[in-house]
């Protein structure tokens, strides 16, 4: 392909790496910089190690989050179909209501609609206390290897990538004002950058607020605060929604581990689980769900019982206004170029990721023309 076609992305969460991917496909020759990439110990910082995660349409308001997902929904059915190995499911997931209120039939009506074999369960289906029940197929993403996996998919389609920390976007313009940068993975011989690309595209998530040219205030975390047990007997997902207005979920991971969740707390940035919260949730979890608990032990509802991996919190890179998909010009150092923000994913960026990837590689080609 004849000329410059380097392009740098700037974040190695799902977000970037999806983009990164997409570009590569798309015949850009790409680098990124990231300060944590999958296969890292687990970092605040980044937010996609700690993801529950998987597909619930929460698009209900959100045009373009819809069209987002909907786009992923494709490319998570191609993915398997390519790839039946890749750490992704395609499981059942069932919705149960105490009592229907408004909000929640809102959400009902729109699962109905984007999942095509949604269907309402029968009143003998329900458990004790459950007034309604909905269940449909949708997608389970076994996050801690499927980063490694899209890692390794953007490394075999001759991607680039470097450690690095970077104050700001102008830096990757100028060899002389960039920080320290390392060859990733350390065993790899990359080629030292050019520092010339023709376009950045910032996937920085919750660090959109460390950059210090591009910076966005509307950037704010949603705290989730979940537990990682150990119960490969659990095949299919589960929210439940109580009378009190919280609500508990539960995602089956290929490896056998399931996500008990989970909090949302708007502009909480304690980085740590609060013991309160644990005990919070394992309660909830096992009085909605008490297949949680080992054959044998159900009977006793004990929070004890729970078989406990890990106690995770995550920042969901939440934005005012939503995803920040956009084209802005970076000037710096005597030179102009297209910056696409693909960030602001909230709690939907595994959802919408692959969407979000295509929509960022479009703004790009047309900000190149
Ligand atoms: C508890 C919990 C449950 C969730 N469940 C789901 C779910 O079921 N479904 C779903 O779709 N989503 C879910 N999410 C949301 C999802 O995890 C996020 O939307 C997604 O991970 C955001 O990805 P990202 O790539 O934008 O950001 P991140 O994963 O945070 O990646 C950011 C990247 O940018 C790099 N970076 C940032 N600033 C700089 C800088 N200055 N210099 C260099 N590098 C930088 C970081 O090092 C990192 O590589 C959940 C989140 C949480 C916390």
């Amino acid at each position: 392909m004849p000329g410059n076609r380097g392009v740098y992305v700037v974040g190695a969460g799902v977000v970037g790496l999806s983009t990164a991917i997409r570009a590569l496909e798309a015949g850009f020759e790409v680098t990124i910089f990231a300060e944590l990439f999958p296969g890292d110990k687990k970092s605040i910082k980044y937010t996609s190690c700690w993801a529950a995660a998987n597909h619930i349409s929460v698009a209900s308001t959100n045009e373009l989050l819809h069209q987002l997902e909907r786009e992923t929904f494709s490319a998570l059915t191609q993915l398997l179909k390519d790839d039946p190995l890749a750490p992704v499911m395609s499981q059942p997931h069932q919705e149960h209501v105490e009592t229907m209120r408004p909000e929640i039939q809102k959400q009902m009506d729109h699962l109905a609609q984007f999942y095509s074999d949604y269907r309402v369960m029968q009143p003998a289906e329900l458990p004790e206390g459950v007034s309604y029940g909905g269940e449909f197929t949708t997608f389970f993403i076994d996050v801690p290897r499927y980063l490694v996996w899209l890692m390794d998919r953007f490394l075999i389609l001759g991607g680039k990538a470097f450690r690095a920390t970077l104050p700001s976007l102008s830096v990757l313009l100028s060899k002389d004002n960039c920080p320290t940068i390392a060859p990733f993975p350390p065993t790899s011989t990359n080629p030292t950058p050019s520092f010339n690309p023709v376009a950045i595209l910032n996937c920085t998530g919750i660090g959109a607020l460390s950059l210090g040219d591009v910076l966005d205030t509307d950037v704010f975390p949603t705290r989730g605060e979940v537990l990682i047990l150990r119960a490969p007997w659990i095949k299919h997902g589960l929210t439940h929604y109580y009378n009190d207005g919280h609500l508990s979920y539960v995602l089956p991971r290929q490896s056998g581990d399931v996500i008990l969740g989970g909090t949302f707390q708007v502009g909480d940035w304690h980085p740590t689980s609060r013991p309160e919260t644990v005990k919070s949730i394992k309660e909830r979890g096992i009085e909605a769900y008490p297949e949680l608990l080992p054959e044998g032990k159900r009977e006793f509802r004990n929070i004890q019982d729970l078989e406990v991996v890990e106690e995770c919190v995550g920042l969901r890179p939440t934005r005012k206004g939503g995803i920040r998909l956009e084209v802005t010009t970076l000037n710096a150092h005597s030179r102009s170029v297209p910056v696409v923000h693909n960030y602001g994913h909230g709690g939907a960026g595994y959802q919408s990721s692959w969407g979000s990837a295509k929509m960022a590689v479009e703004l790009l080609k047309s900000a190149l023309q």
